[in-house]
């Protein structure tokens, strides 16, 4: 069996090389072509010889997964669905901005988690994706806009990762974290940690090693200010539920300095927008002294969801509560509506409106 090369970390690399009889800088500028240049061509490998190249070719796979499908919205939002080897497919969306842009990348198929406003955990849970399929997902972003070699500066088109496509990280944490150590490494595809958020439900028993293993942002799903209304509308909330959330969230800021952490809120008409949630949310971050900053989210909705979004007039009284309490509370666009692929709306089936 070959082996793929997408998805091993550096000393798996090393050990590759070593395998195969080759000196240790051979594996350090494989690494550059695959990770850096992108290159999926071993005949294109120059610095190899004809023969190294032909025994990698004998050895070892580059592979992407394969473009089912892609869609760019009216705002400039690119969706891609893809489809692994063996035949799962999964959904990861590029978000411009205007000095960025962020790719959202999925973690599973499907989610287990089961959140009623999320078009995803209407799917239930295929399987875990391994981390050269998170990994991947990056790199066919990025084949789309040619930014290969990885740019150094600041301009780039894909400046940001955001763990907050499809499924659960915390999950499948081991082959998430492995995915975001190899995204971030700076001899490959560089993309510092201070520039990846990766966004749970709220997996208490995980959270803090979002910060002292992986070393990345962290952005929690909260959308309810009490455990009633949590539950009602993530029903993992009775296992986790919101005051052991915060508690891990301590542990987060502790273990990483000061980071601010980002708490989703999204606005559901009638449901979680009364501005007593706004007070209750300020309590609840004064009360466990979080660094905290809010997103509210407009809802998307999806064929069959049982919520509405908030009125516009709404969301701004509650943005103004947060405001005057000390706390950012920008209100998202949402973005790429008209293709399915904002918040909550990825879905692997092709057809599935
Ligand atoms: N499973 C993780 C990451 C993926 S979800 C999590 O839940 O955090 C990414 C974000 O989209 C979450 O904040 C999620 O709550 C939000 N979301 C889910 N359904 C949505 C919808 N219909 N409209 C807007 N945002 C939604
Ligand atoms: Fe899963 Fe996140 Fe969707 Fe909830 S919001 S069902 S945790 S993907």
């Amino acid at each position: 069996m070959k082996t793929e090369l997408i998805g091993l970390d550096k000393e798996e690399f090393a050990s590759f090389i070593e395998s195969l009889g080759e000196k240790p800088f051979r594996a350090k500028q494989l690494w550059q072509w695959v990770y850096n240049r992108g290159e999926t061509d071993f005949d294109k490998m120059s610095s190899f010889s004809l023969a190294l190249r032909e025994k990698l070719k004998e050895n070892c796979t580059i592979t992407r997964p394969k473009i089912v499908a892609e869609q760019l919205s009216s705002d400039k939002t690119r969706k891609w669905l893809l489809e692994f080897s063996d035949g799962q497919r999964i959904e990861t969306v590029y978000i411009p901005e205007e000095d960025r842009g962020a790719v959202c990348i999925s973690t599973q198929v499907g989610c287990a988690v089961g959140c009623t406003f999320c078009h995803t955990g209407s799917q239930k849970i295929t399987r875990n994706l391994t981390a050269g399929e998170i990994v991947s997902q990056f790199m066919v972003a990025r084949d789309a806009y040619g930014e290969w070699p990885s740019p150094t500066d600041e301009t780039r088109y894909l400046s940001n990762i955001v763990v907050m496509g499809m499924g659960e990280p915390l999950h499948n944490m081991e082959n998430t974290f492995k995915a975001l150590k190899i995204l971030s490494d700076g001899d490959g595809i560089a993309i510092s940690k201070r520039r990846i958020t990766l966004s749970t439900s709220g997996i208490v028993p995980h959270i803090a090693e979002v910060g002292s293993k992986a070393g990345v942002k962290l952005a929690i799903s909260l959308h309810a200010s009490n455990n009633e209304i949590r539950s009602r509308i993530m029903p993992i909330n009775k296992k986790y539920p919101i005051e052991e959330i915060l508690k891990a969230c301590q542990d987060y800021q502790n273990v990483s300095g000061t980071r601010m952490i980002t708490f989703e809120y999204l606005m559901l008409d009638g449901i979680n927008d009364d501005l007593s949630c706004a007070d209750e949310l300020i309590s609840l971050m004064k009360k466990f002294k979080i660094d905290a900053k809010f997103n509210l989210i407009p809802f998307n909705p999806w064929p069959g969801c049982p919520y509405r979004p908030s009125v516009k007039k709404q969301v701004l009284a509650f943005a103004e509560r947060l405001n005057k309490a000390g706390y950012a509370a920008p209100v998202r666009v949402a973005r790429g509506q008209d293709i399915l692929a904002a918040c909550g709306q990825l879905k692997s089936k092709k057809n599935n409106c």
